[in-house]
């Protein structure tokens, strides 16, 4: 397997592809070598991006079949489940490399911000589950005057939503800690621009 910051260097590499507007000829062949990957898979880095549609991580990597391990949750946020899901990797493939992905106008954020600014008590208890994992985030933002600069706030909010979904997924789980200790295993956050195709990785 190779080591985290190789694993970093093909994710920016990938990114830089998709910027230009231009496919790794591996991706491709990897689709035609389908059946390989039936009993085998070595994702060389994890990702715990967000839902939205305009954010597919092998599309924005530009990577291929069973390069990635993707976890993908409204608002990239950090519940069990998700913890799961990497000690899962982690520990089954030797994955050096976890990425939490956010981006900008991030919807599962402006949710959580207009729930700041309207509490309405007819939201779903399931929509709620993800709103109230990230309001602990943006509510000290939300009583700070970038509640007078929107645009502003939903950034903030946005890049301390990565970080606090990096910093729970380093601490909630004694694997996970272990490893980034040991030097065997980094955890990073990043932000994708809808605006220009980049991630900028939290270096
Ligand atoms: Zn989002």
């Amino acid at each position: 397997m190779i080591t985290a910051s190789e694993a970093k260097k093909r994710l920016k590499e990938g990114n830089q592809r998709f910027v230009s507007g231009v496919r790794s000829i591996d991706t491709i062949v990897k689709q035609i070598q389908r059946a390989e990957f039936v009993i085998h898979q070595e994702p060389f880095a994890i990702v715990l991006g967000c839902s939205d549609a305009r954010v597919p991580a092998e599309i924005i990597f530009d990577q291929g079949l069973g390069d990635l391990f993707v976890i993908r949750v409204a608002g990239n946020i950090v519940a069990p489940s998700q913890v799961g899901s990497v000690e899962f990797a982690v520990e089954r493939f030797g994955t050096p490399l976890v990425v939490v992905l956010g981006h900008s106008m991030c919807g599962a954020v402006m949710a959580t911000i207009d729930d700041l600014e309207n509490p309405s008590k007819d939201k779903s208890s399931n929509v709620l589950s993800i709103v109230n994992r990230i309001r602990p985030t943006v509510e000290p933002l939300f009583d700070t005057e970038l509640r007078n600069d929107p645009g502003k706030l939903l950034e903030s909010s946005i890049h301390a939503n990565i970080l606090a979904a990096t910093n729970h997924l380093m601490h909630g789980s004694h694997l996970l800690e272990q490893l980034v200790q040991r030097g065997d295993l980094e955890i990073i956050g990043a932000e994708y621009s809808l605006e220009t195709g980049e991630v900028v990785f939290f270096e």
